[in-house]
Formats: C-alpha cells, structure tokens, sequence
C-alpha cells in the first residue's frame, strides 16, 4: 500500500472513532473556530478549563478526513493536559507537518507525520491545531 493510501486509510478510521469528542461545549471556556480555505475545512473547537488544565475538548464542523482526523487526535491528546503543554504540542505538531522531526512525546499523533508528502494536505492537518492555539490565546493569562 502506498504511504498516501495508508495515511488515508488511518485518518479515516480513526475519524470513524472520533464521535467521543464531537460536539459543542457550553458553557465553553474558549470557543474558536477556524478555517482552512485551500480545502474548505471548517471547524469550532471548544474548551473547558479548570485552573492551568483543559478538563473538556469536543470539536464540530466538517471537512476532509485529514482534518477531521486530525481534530479527533487533538481533542482526545490535550484533554487532560495543562495549558503549557498543550502550547507545547501545537508547536511540536506544526513542526512535525511541516517536515520539521516527529517529537518522542507525540504518540499516536505522529500518524499525522504521513502529510508532509502531500504538500496540500498540510493545512488540513494542522487546522485543528492553529485553532487550538488561537483558542488558548484567548484564554486569561492569570489562571
Ligand atoms: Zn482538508
């Protein structure tokens, strides 16, 4: 199978998995939304937080499967996370997209590696990803 095959298939399935995370949050501690025109992606991403930690992530909206695998993959990851991680993993998986390394603690997420070959998925992937991080800038510095 070739890797653009496989990465298919893998985003895919685990898109097919994502229904745990999908959803709005309301009340949401953040609420952003986030847009891909090259491909049409579009997404809402919510977060609750509690403290310095992301207690709840759910994401809506539609696009390819690439996107919405990669929302999956985001969603599940950082809940759980402090903030100062999550930032970390943005920028750890915007690097890795970018053909940039894959970081050790990326775990499964390092499936979303598959994209740097295909140079116009790239913002699919990493939609999910610029969302969260403009959903943590909007987030009171003083938590
Ligand atoms: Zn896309």
């Amino acid at each position: 199978m070739s890797a653009l095959a496989q990465l298919y298939q893998a985003a895919i399935l685990e898109h097919s998995r994502s229904t745990r995370h999908r959803g709005v949050l309301d009340p949401a501690d953040a609420d952003q939304e986030g847009i891909n025109p090259s491909c049409g992606d579009e997404l809402r991403l919510t977060l609750r937080v509690d403290g310095d930690r992301i207690v709840a992530a759910r994401f809506d909206g539609q696009g390819c499967a690439i996107s919405q695998a990669s929302a999956a993959l985001m969603a599940k990851t950082i809940e759980g996370h402090t903030l100062d991680e999550a930032t970390a993993l943005v920028g750890h998986v915007k690097a890795m997209v970018h053909g940039e390394g894959v970081h050790d603690d990326l775990g499964e997420l390092a499936i979303l590696e598959g994209v740097r070959r295909l140079p116009a998925r790239v913002k699919c992937a990493a939609l999910p990803w610029t969302t969260l991080e403009a959903a943590l800038a909007t987030l009171p510095k003083t938590r």
